[in-house]
């Protein structure tokens, strides 16, 4: 059976297919499917978000494959969390033309005088699958840090130089990738997700 993800990020892909390998799924983006979609994420969640994307992808397959998508983002306790600043408007924040670069600075400058125990962050990732059935299933899993003083690292993307993990003392640009997906949010949600379907009457 296939796997659509509604995804155009080619590493996003690559690290679906590594984490549902052996399960014998063939996993392809929804524009390798022939699906081209862009639906408003407008939703008040990340679990909203993922299955806004799902359905809209599920609508125009034929139905025959699992339909599976993710949405994340950065929750800071301090600008406002899920709901803030970031959270689920993560990707929009400041606009989506401008560089990670200006977004961490801008955070960091928004957080100047807070104290550590004050500066808590989790990365949240929600996984939606639709099945040939049409039944939905969404789960959802974060990573828990701090946000740091300064930048630091260049592994990763988008606020990981500025996402600062007490585990190793470093930020979640400075770690390897392999260890970030042992403890990411979406790897951890892609894992879950896997082990639902496992059990599940597709
Ligand atoms: P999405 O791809 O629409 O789910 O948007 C996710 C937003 O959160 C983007 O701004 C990403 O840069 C950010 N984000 C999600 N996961 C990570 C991560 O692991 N590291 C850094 N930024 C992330």
């Amino acid at each position: 059976m296939k796997i659509i993800f509604a995804t155009g990020n080619k590493n996003k892909l690559l690290e679906i297919q590594s984490i549902m390998d052996g399960m014998g799924y063939d996993i392809i983006t929804a524009h390798d499917a022939g699906i081209d979609t862009d639906p408003e994420e407008n939703g008040e969640s990340f679990e909203e978000n993922a299955l806004i994307k799902a359905r809209a992808v599920y609508e125009l397959s034929d139905r025959s494959a699992i339909v599976m998508s993710d949405d994340s983002g950065l929750c800071i306790d301090a600008l406002g969390g899920e709901q803030g600043l970031l959270g689920i408007h993560s990707a929009r924040f400041m606009g989506h033309d401008t560089s990670y670069d200006i977004k961490n600075k801008e955070i960091l400058k928004r957080l100047v005088g807070v104290q550590d125990k004050d500066r808590a962050a989790r990365f949240v990732c929600a996984v939606a699958a639709i099945l040939p059935s049409g039944r939905e299933i969404v789960v959802r899993e974060a990573m828990e840090g701090f946000i740091s003083h300064e930048t630091a690292g260049a592994n990763g993307f988008g606020y990981d130089p500025v996402f600062y993990l007490p585990e190793f003392g470093k930020t979640s640009a400075e770690i390897s990738p392999e260890a970030k997906n042992l403890i990411s949010h979406r790897g951890k949600a892609l894992r879950h997700m896997r082990a639902v379907l496992a059990e599940a009457d597709i």
